[in-house]
């Protein structure tokens, strides 16, 4: 390989490099959302349940996490959750803080 060539190789794989370490610190990200504990001391502040139809403090039938505007799906059972620090809750628990979603205009 001569000099020019082992060069360019370089150019390119530091390009390449550098342009997937952002992609790579997403993936750690999403890997780094826990469960939310519903024993953890906030998780009972909040009466969250992983379960919304065992909550004796739902007052809708309807009111779920997947049904929630704190909720963004990361999944068919779980989403991060804003009133838990993007913590991953259950889509069909439910917690106090259950809001509804803003008005479609
Ligand atoms: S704030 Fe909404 S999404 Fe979060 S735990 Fe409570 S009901 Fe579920």
């Amino acid at each position: 390989m001569s000099e020019m060539q082992s060069r360019r190789r370089f150019i390119r794989l530091t390009v390449a490099g550098a342009s997937a370490l952002p992609l790579a610190g997403l993936v750690g990200t999403a890997h780094a959302q826990a469960k939310v504990d519903p024993n953890s001391p906030q998780a009972k502040g909040l009466q969250y349940v992983v379960d919304a139809t065992k909550a004796p403090g739902r007052k809708d039938p309807k009111h779920f996490c997947d049904n929630c505007a704190l909720y963004t799906a990361k999944g068919p059972n779980e989403g991060a959750c804003s009133a838990f620090a993007g913590g991953l809750v259950a889509a069909k628990g439910w917690c106090a803080a259950w809001a509804p979603m803003p008005a479609k205009k």
